[in-house]
């Protein structure tokens, strides 16, 4: 009888659970069997292990990770039309999608343009990306956000909670225009814009240019407060172009089943070269 054989797989399994090995757990039964098989160095068999558990928990953290974001579902850079939005830069916007120069300096990135135009899309695709590349991030709706930190302030929360919200190296507040006179009136936003400055990174989107922002806070002052802080160390990203769910809806309707840039492209380009 070989020295495997002897040993007692289950109480193996009950000291993993105990250890916190879920991903050895999960293949040490298959790879002892490989390893005999094999013939193995005892030192190889240990590493085959170790690495699995890495490969594991960095799994298990992206998908955390991914839980905690609340982005919203199916919006992906590959999704993504970039011919529909020219004035955007895909090379700029993947050179965003890596994280490391912005996200590390907490600058910011602020996305207008009309409503339909892409702006949610593209910013869930961005922390989408951002996720997959090791940054934690979270997607709000401005208001919803705002409506947090209303109820933390009356809580006497507001401080606490603004610093857990450190943990995140991106907030995406998506539709700041939607905040009510009322919200503004409570500062919390100014106040979570002014914790992050050259901290923490924020992903703006707005439907309004800065000129119109006189209702998102609670002043001028304060107004012109939060744009300076917001725009010190930023991308701004326009995306003026017509709502693109219009555009595809008049596309439709004219026989051509998509915009005109995919359709074209679609039959006259040559397969890709590499
Ligand atoms: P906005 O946030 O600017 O109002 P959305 O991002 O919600 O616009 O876009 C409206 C819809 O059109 C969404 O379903 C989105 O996925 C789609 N869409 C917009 N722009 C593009 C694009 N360039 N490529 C692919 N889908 C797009
Ligand atoms: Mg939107």
């Amino acid at each position: 009888m070989t020295t495997s054989t002897t040993i007692d797989a289950a109480r193996v399994e009950l000291m993993l659970t105990e250890l916190r090995l879920p991903g050895i757990k999960a293949v040490w039964a298959r790879i002892a069997e490989q390893s005999d098989k094999e013939g193995w160095p005892a030192a190889r068999f240990l590493a085959a292990l170790a690495e699995h558990e890495m490969v594991d928990r960095g799994r298990r953290r992206i998908e955390r990770h991914l839980a905690e974001a609340r982005l919203p579902a199916g919006k992906t850079l590959a999704t993504f039309d970039f011919q529909s939005v020219p004035m955007v830069s895909k090379a700029q916007v993947m050179a965003l999608a890596s994280g490391d120069v912005w996200l590390k300096k907490g600058a910011n990135v602020l996305l207008f343009g009309p409503p339909g135009g892409g702006k949610s899309h593209l910013s869930a695709a961005l922390g989408l990306a951002l996720v997959e590349n090791g940054w934690r991030v979270m997607f709000a709706r401005t208001s919803d956000l705002v409506q947090r930190l209303q109820i933390a302030r009356r809580e006497l929360a507001l401080e606490s909670t603004i610093r857990k919200l450190d943990r995140y190296d991106l907030l995406i507040l998506d539709d700041i225009a939607y905040v009510t006179k009322d919200q503004a009136e409570t500062s919390v936003l100014f106040e979570l814009i002014a914790a992050r400055y050259e901290r923490r990174s924020l992903l703006i989107t707005a439907n309004q240019p800065f000129g119109e922002w006189g209702k998102i806070f609670a002043d001028q002052a304060m107004t012109l407060a939060a744009i300076d802080r917001l725009v010190h160390h930023a991308t701004i990203l326009e995306m003026n172009v017509e709502s693109y769910r219009r555009r595809e809806a008049l596309e439709t309707k004219r026989g051509r089943g998509r915009p005109a840039t995919h359709a074209t492209i679609k039959k006259t380009e040559k397969p890709d070269a590499d």
